[in-house]
């Protein structure tokens, strides 16, 4: 086909390791340049580059989405021990996710890929839920002690002007024990809000948010009163015109009423409770391999990724010849909802519209009984194939071809 798809601004693309970024050029080589005039700014961040850049290349693909406005991320190694052994790395690089999270402030989305034949743990979820996490702050950035017995613990806050103002959290009488200090900010929260807020808007779904702000008074209750605020001073008039609400409960209460919903909203959580319930989620839902995830910033940024590693077993089996089963499928929809979204600022139809065809040709495989060996395991379809990744996506592309 010579009438290729026009892009106008360039996506940003950030390349990664193992049997990701094997799948990575392959999802470009057989679904995308047959059909797109492929226009990113390409930044490798597999570990050797990382290690050879000193990480600058990490920093540079963030800044480059905050240029450009859309990036596409492969899954990348976050090096632990193990690795600085196994690519004799000079230090042991941060998490290339926590350092371009830092530099957008967003806050990530993941939302599950749902296909006829694999039903949820929960029979009821036939729409998707997606879990927006708050990214900064509570437990993840907390001070904790030990505190012997006969230790008194207070919290001091020393203001601008120097004047202090104490309580008592605990006298530990008779017994040692333990203390935690956490915090947040106003920004982040406003920031979380705002983006949670955007996003609903953007995928046309309520927003539920939860705290326990019953019992935290002020700590709970602050994330309760600035989300109602910027929904009331921003949201309220827009989230009307697009018939979507915005609904706010108790946390337990709004737990318990995921259990019984149907699904089709955004679920934002506070750090921690994000952190649990998104793997709760993900793993109702049946396979991380079948969950998306994308970075929405305050400042209308955006990071389109899988939620999955590296599948760095599977890659050790392909250096080996072994054949691979490797589900490509969140992978290739990161490439979706990135291609979809730059169609969708440039004002190209055609762009955003292949983005579309993309999911939709991904699961039509799926649901013709052609699929990887994970969803295999899972799929209660009668007819059904086990394939490796390349005969996947060649299955795919036939029937990507038949649409776009
Ligand atoms: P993983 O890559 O998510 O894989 C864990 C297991 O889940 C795999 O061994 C495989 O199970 C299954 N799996 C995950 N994705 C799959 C897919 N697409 N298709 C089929 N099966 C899939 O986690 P990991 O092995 O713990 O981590 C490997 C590397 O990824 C680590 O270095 C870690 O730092 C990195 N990581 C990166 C990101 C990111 O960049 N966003 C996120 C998490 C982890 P079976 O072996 O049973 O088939
Ligand atoms: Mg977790």
């Amino acid at each position: 086909m010579s009438d290729k798809i026009e892009m106008r601004t360039p996506l940003v693309e950030m390349d990664g390791d193992e049997m990701t970024r094997v799948i990575w050029a392959k999802v470009k080589e057989l679904l995308i340049e047959p059909h797109v005039a492929l226009n990113t700014v390409y930044y490798d961040l597999g570990l050797k580059n990382r290690e050879a850049t000193g990480d600058r290349v990490t920093t540079e693909a963030a800044e480059a989405i905050r240029k450009y406005g859309v990036g596409v991320k492969c899954a990348t190694i976050t090096p632990n021990a193990e690795r600085v052994k196994e690519y004799g790395l000079t230090t042991m690089w941060k998490s290339p996710n926590g350092t371009i999270r830092a530099i957008l402030d967003g806050t990530v989305f993941r939302a599950p890929i749902i296909v006829r034949g694999i039903t949820p743990f929960i029979p009821s979820w036939t729409k998707p839920i997606t879990v927006a996490r708050h990214a900064y702050g509570d437990v993840y950035k907390n001070v904790e002690m030990d505190v012997p017995e006969g230790g008194r613990v207070e919290l001091v806050r020393t203001s601008a002007d120097g004047t202090e103002s104490r309580e008592l959290i605990h006298a530990f009488d008779g017994t040692a024990g333990i203390v935690q200090g956490v915090h947040n900010t106003d920004g982040s929260i406003y920031s979380f809000a705002r983006s949670c807020m955007s996003f609903a808007l953007d995928t046309g779904q309520d927003l539920w948010f939860g705290t326990k702000d019953t019992i935290s008074k002020t700590y709970d209750r602050r994330f309760r009163d600035i989300f109602e605020a910027v929904y009331a001073e921003e949201y309220a008039d827009k989230f009307a015109d697009a018939g979507i609400e915005f609904f706010y409960t108790l946390i337990d209460d709004a737990v318990a009423r995921v259990i019984r919903s149907d699904g089709g909203y955004i679920w934002a959580c506070k750090n921690y409770d994000g952190d649990v319930m998104s793997d709760m989620v993900a793993t109702a839902y049946g396979s991380l391999a079948m969950m998306t995830s994308v970075l929405v910033s305050p400042d209308g940024y955006y990071e389109y990724e899988a939620a999955h590693g590296t599948v760095q077993k599977h890659y050790y089996k392909y250096l080996k010849g072994e054949p691979t089963s490797t589900n490509a499928v969140a992978t290739l929809y990161a490439w979706a909802g990135a291609l979809r979204k730059r169609g969708e600022l440039d004002g190209l139809p055609r762009l955003a519209d292949f983005g579309v065809k993309l999911e939709l040709a991904a699961v039509k495989t799926i649901e013709d009984g052609i699929m990887t060996g994970d969803l295999y395991a899972l799929s209660n379809l009668d007819r059904k194939e086990k394939v490796d990744t390349e005969t996947f996506l060649l299955e795919m592309g036939q029937r990507l071809s038949a649409i776009v």
